[in-house]
């Protein structure tokens, strides 16, 4: 499959070529972001450097942003719109937080990297520490895919198994083994995997269903002393919202410690996020005493929109790395003294009343989405983890519980009310399979204007339902 077809808003997987335009379609000038597209595509695969911008999903043209400013974007076109995609995480303060530049800027006149270390590197893994106890050593790399691949390393190499199990519709980056069923651009493609990955790759991960601990035990015993971790998502994040069942984490724990294997749970997009220590965080107060993940993986808010990421976990496991143990990692840009700078200026400054409004924020936004695709009579549910949402449009009696049964879900209604969004001067993901962000600049005229959007949105969405 192509997602050039995406860009030309000609076609693509799931959008028959041909097939009209989406209703509520944009009326805002495009012509400088359809040439720039046009352009992109010429020289760069699909025009973009991560599939889920070319639009695929949602038909037409991609935007080209050319400023963000608090909880705005504004387009090539020079249109502003409500950002509710936040850079995909990190932009948790706003948009060009003073801060946060400030730092950058200050950072880059001193140079911008030694290839050595720098202060900001422990100051930030100190920050994470702070937040998360769990944590004892932090390792800084570059991506979210690099903190995963390096966890599962470790993890390998600690115990000397080989399997790793992960659960349908979770993301861990764009590494071999991790690409099975792994949701978001995948689901958006509607792909099951990638091509260009070994048979004998693919088969060193077990694919479960999430939220399914006798489908986890039964792996455990069908493969003994062979698997080496698991890997999950504090939340699932990358198929839409879906949160753990009550009592799933703690029973993967307990599952895992009991098989000898080790629990790495992925916060690369809800760490910091979700809340000030992440989902963790949350589901860290019912858990008993002492039971815990064995390590984590951060990225996206923690490198404060600079290509930064983290892992760390126990001491014992974060000691085998070099220099100190036999498992490799090393990154030319590792620690980079701008991405530290911008990350530490936002940890710093998401201190607990940024948190409490990103939670009423987000509370606001369910509140009026929920209201207004209710008024329309669009079967949808709206689907939360901690300060985190997600639409999900098609008629779900109850809450969705795996991979399964969000891949059932209406993307031609996702399609016509993300239009409709847009068209209304509102940024949201343009895949259905992607969580929503609010910023510490989404304040109620912010909403406001979400809000004036979306009665004209949720009729474009009941229109489609009833196609
Ligand atoms: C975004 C994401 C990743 C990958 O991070 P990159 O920086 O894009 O490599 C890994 N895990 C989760 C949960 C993510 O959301």
């Amino acid at each position: 499959m192509s997602v050039t077809q995406g860009i030309s808003g000609s076609g693509s997987a799931t959008t028959a070529p041909g097939a009209p335009t989406a209703p509520g379609a944009p009326t805002a000038p495009t012509a400088l972001s359809a040439e720039y597209a046009a352009r992109a595509a010429a020289v760069i695969p699909g025009g973009v450097n991560s599939p889920v911008r070319a639009f695929g999903s949602v038909g037409g043209t991609p935007r080209f942003f050319v400023r963000g400013s608090g909880a705005s974007v504004t387009d090539a076109d020079g249109t502003e719109y409500v950002d509710l995609v936040g850079a995909w995480g990190p932009a948790l303060l706003g948009h060009a937080h003073p801060a946060v530049v400030e730092a950058v800027q200050q950072a880059a006149a001193n140079g911008l990297g030694f290839g050595a270390s720098v202060p900001g590197e422990y100051e930030l893994a100190d920050e994470i520490i702070r937040r998360m106890p769990e944590v004892e050593l932090v390792r800084l790399v570059s991506t979210g895919t690099e903190a995963t691949m390096t966890a599962i390393r470790i993890a390998r190499g600690a115990t000397g198994r080989p399997l790793v199990i992960k659960f349908a519709g979770h993301y861990h980056g764009h590494s071999d083994g991790l690409l099975a069923a792994a949701g978001s651009g995948l689901a958006t493609f509607g792909l099951p995997g990638s091509a260009g990955v070994t048979a004998e790759t693919a088969a060193q991960t077990l694919v479960l269903p999430y939220n399914d601990l006798a489908a986890l035990e039964h792996a455990f015993q069908s493969h003994p002393g062979q698997i080496a971790a698991v890997i999950t998502e504090s939340a699932a994040a990358n198929m839409g919202i879906l949160p753990p069942d009550p009592g799933f984490t703690e029973g993967l724990i307990r599952s895992a410690h009991a098989h000898g294997a080790l629990v790495i749970t992925d916060e690369v997009l809800t760490g910091f996020r979700a809340g000030s220590a992440g989902y963790w965080g949350i589901e860290r107060e019912t858990m008993p005493d002492g039971l815990r993940p064995d390590l984590f993986t951060f990225g996206k808010v923690v490198g404060g929109g600079l290509p930064l990421a983290a892992l760390g976990g126990r001491r014992d496991l974060m000691e085998q790395l070099a220099p100190l143990g036999p498992v490799y990692q090393g990154g030319t840009l590792s620690g980079n003294p701008l991405a530290v700078a911008a990350g530490l200026a936002t940890l710093r400054n998401a201190d607990a009343t940024v948190y409490d409004h990103l939670a009423a924020a987000a509370d606001a936004l369910a509140v009026e989405v929920e209201d207004a695709l209710t008024a329309a009579g669009v079967a949808h549910r709206v689907q939360r983890a901690g300060t985190l949402l997600s639409v999900l449009f098609g008629d779900y009696p109850v809450a969705p519980a795996n991979y399964d049964d969000v891949l059932r879900q209406d993307t031609a209604a996702h399609r016509a009310f993300f239009h409709a969004m847009l068209a209304g001067g509102v940024n949201l993901p343009p895949s259905a399979f992607e969580a929503w962000f609010v910023s510490a600049a989404h304040d109620d005229r912010v909403i406001g204007r979400v809000a004036e959007a979306l009665p004209a949105a949720a009729r474009a969405a009941a229109a489609a339902q009833a196609a």
